[in-house]
């Protein structure tokens, strides 16, 4: 028996995992699709032949569906998990969780009415092959403990509309999860720092530097550049007491010619990461099929949405500002 999923978001992310779903996840069937914009679910309805919802909301509600999958705007994100908390159904939402600190409160509540487990975000980067050889490096404590990390995270270009917060709340919302992973570690501080502008952007600042602190005192530096104008660059550095480790570069052929060797960058988050979101709905079918949710949780997007926050409001003040969150309820522990 397939868990039977539906999808509400039809969009870029939303088609990708919809394929991903059907084509690659044992155990996994794709029943129904919405979206606001009611063409684009008919459209993947028809290719699929699966049921298009008016909305999001009909979608929840509708009896075939077990579990949703929430890959629509981010402004969207927080009503449609309430909405399946209220049901009772598993969701998986596309990063962010919402857009507040007291949007994530709520989902959290609703998650503690509930008793279990029921949200999953979508922070990807756990299942990507690099980070994961990465993180199990640093817990077994060969090369001691970390005490810096060095990030970057650069984009080609932004589509119309993007704003500076965005910067921080979309794009480096990865990196403020993945590096709370692999150092186990929760924040302190965070400030976020304006340098000089690239000539590329317009409207928005391009590139800011997110400084973080954690608990014990780890120093973590985030470059993000949303328009490099030439690839999809994610890069990783843990410093350590007795040695370092770096996130690989995806496979890809060398070139050696005209007395140089090269190798082509990627420019899409989409084939950057494609095994690693393969991976991750792989597990959480699995998950949910066995009743027990493992990968990132409510909480975890309510601390990235928490220190985006706090790094959005560090903004032209100069000062580090401390990272408060409620207490951790005992079923995130
Ligand atoms: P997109 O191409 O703009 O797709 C979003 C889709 O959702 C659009 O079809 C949009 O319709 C629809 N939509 C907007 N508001 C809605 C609502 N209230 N109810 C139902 N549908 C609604 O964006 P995308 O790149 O696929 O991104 C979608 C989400 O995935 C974003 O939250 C993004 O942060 C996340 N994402 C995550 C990753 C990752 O690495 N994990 C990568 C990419 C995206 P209209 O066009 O009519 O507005």
């Amino acid at each position: 028996m397939s868990l039977k999923i539906g999808v509400i978001g039809c969009g870029a992310i939303g088609r990708e995992h919809v394929r991903r779903l059907t084509d690659l996840v044992p155990g996994a069937e794709v029943v129904a699709v919405a979206d606001y914009f009611p063409e684009a679910a008919e459209k993947v309805a028809a290719q699929y032949g699966i049921k298009a919802y008016a909305t999001g909301e009909e979608l929840v509600a509708a009896p075939e569906v077990e579990a949703v999958v929430i890959t629509s705007s981010d402004p969207s994100h927080a009503g449609y998990v309430l909405e399946c908390l209220k049901a009772k159904k598993y969701v998986f939402c596309e990063k962010p969780l919402a857009q507040t600190a007291a949007d994530c409160e709520k989902i959290i509540a609703e998650e503690l009415k509930a008793g279990k487990r029921l949200v999953q975000v979508g922070f990807m980067r756990r299942f990507d092959r690099g980070y994961v050889a990465m993180k199990e490096l640093i817990d077994s404590g060969k090369l001691g403990a970390p005490l810096m990390i060095h990030a970057c995270h650069r984009n080609v270009s932004q589509p119309a509309g993007f704003q500076t917060e965005m910067g921080v709340t979309n794009v480096a919302i990865h990196e403020l999860d993945i590096c709370r992973w692999l150092t186990g570690e929760e924040y302190e501080s965070a400030q976020v720092l304006k340098v000089r502008q690239s000539a590329n952007s317009k409207g928005y600042d391009n590139p800011q530097i997110v400084l973080l602190e954690t608990k014990s005192g780890v120093r973590i530096d985030v470059e993000v550049q949303v328009a490099d104008c030439y690839g999809y660059d994610i890069q990783c550095q843990v410093v350590c007491e007795n040695g370092t480790v770096n996130l690989p570069d995806p496979a890809a052929v060398v070139t050696r010619s005209d007395a140089s060797r090269s190798f082509p960058i990627l420019t899409d988050w989409k084939d950057r990461f494609i095994e690693a979101y393969d991976i991750e709905f792989q597990e959480w079918v699995k998950a949910v099929t066995a009743g027990k949710l493992t990968g990132p949780s409510s909480w975890d997007g309510y601390v990235a949405c928490v220190t985006a926050d706090t790094l959005n409001r560090s903004r032209g003040t100069g000062a580090f500002l401390k990272v408060e969150t409620i207490e951790k309820p005992d079923l995130y522990k």
